[in-house]
């Protein structure tokens, strides 16, 4: 059976760890040729050893890039078309969490302006730059391509439901990448270039875990979530792939909650 991203070609931001490292995994499981993109190169290289490793049908290339700057967005995404074609798929999902309390009151200026870069201005940039690429596909019928593309960019439970442990710049730029996806979904719609957020729940990843750097604030946490456990990466790169393929092909603007049941409490 084909894979459900045979002849397609993604990239991902955040790639050395976490959700991007089982999302390249998964997609290139899928059939998916995978730019893995990163800050730190040594972790993206790494990953795409491992992705070359598991799908040796796929092509699957590290690329070195801070998603706050435009320049190397750009370098990214022409990187992704120079070596595979076209670019079908783009995940913004690199992102950043101060490890400490941020309210109103004891937020650092330059703690907010980071994230903003990182976590909303990264995702800016990647969606301009998908989308000029994707404008670009042309239309494929006899492989079964339905849209222009599909773009997911990662936000969070925080930016529906906010933090009883304040991250308020991080927060925020969740929040913002909401409302950004949902405007830029509706504007490039007629393009047959879909755009979703995804909100996951806490995850056992290095962002969270960091922040709850002892026992007892992951207890403390674990008492609110309804499955009583944090998430794995790969049950959020389950649901980037659905976003991904032509499976959600009748779905834009949506802000797809992989959270455990956190948010409906
Ligand atoms: P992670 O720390 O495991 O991985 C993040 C990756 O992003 C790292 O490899 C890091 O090097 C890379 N990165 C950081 N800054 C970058 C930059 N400027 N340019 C390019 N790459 C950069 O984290 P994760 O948990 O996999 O988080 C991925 C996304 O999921 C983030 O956007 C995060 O905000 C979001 N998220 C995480 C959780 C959670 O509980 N872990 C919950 C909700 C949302």
């Amino acid at each position: 059976m084909p894979g459900r991203l045979q002849h397609k070609s993604a990239l991902i931001t955040g790639a050395g760890s976490g959700i991007g490292l089982e999302s390249a995994l998964l997609f290139a499981a899928e059939g998916a040729h995978v730019l893995l993109v990163d800050v730190n190169l040594a972790a993206a290289e790494r990953a795409a050893r491992l992705v070359a490793e598991r799908s040796p049908g796929v092509q699957a290339a590290a690329f070195k890039a801070d998603v706050s700057k435009e320049a190397e967005v750009k370098a990214a995404v022409d990187q992704a078309v120079a070596l595979f074609g076209r670019l079908d798929v783009m995940f913004n999902n690199a992102g950043i969490m101060h490890p400490a309390d941020d309210n109103a009151l004891n937020t650092e200026e330059r703690i907010w302006d980071l994230t903003m870069a990182v976590n909303l201005k990264g995702v800016w940039w990647g969606c301009k730059y998908a989308i000029l690429a994707m404008r670009a596909n042309p239309t494929d019928a006899a492989r079964g391509l339905h849209t222009g593309g599909s773009i997911i960019n990662t936000a969070s439970f925080v930016a529906i439901m906010g933090a009883a442990t304040p991250q308020l710049a991080y927060t925020a730029s969740k929040g913002a990448v909401l409302a950004m996806t949902r405007e830029l979904a509706m504007v490039h719609a007629r393009e047959g270039i879909r755009l979703n957020s995804i909100c996951p729940g806490p995850l056992k990843t290095p962002l969270l875990m960091d922040f709850l750097n002892t026992e007892e604030k992951r207890e403390r946490r674990l008492v609110h979530l309804p499955m009583g456990r944090f998430g794995e990466a790969i049950e959020i790169a389950k649901g980037a792939l659905f976003l991904a393929s032509d499976d959600s092909s009748y779905m834009t603007g949506t802000d797809f909650k992989v959270d455990g049941g956190l948010t409906s409490c």
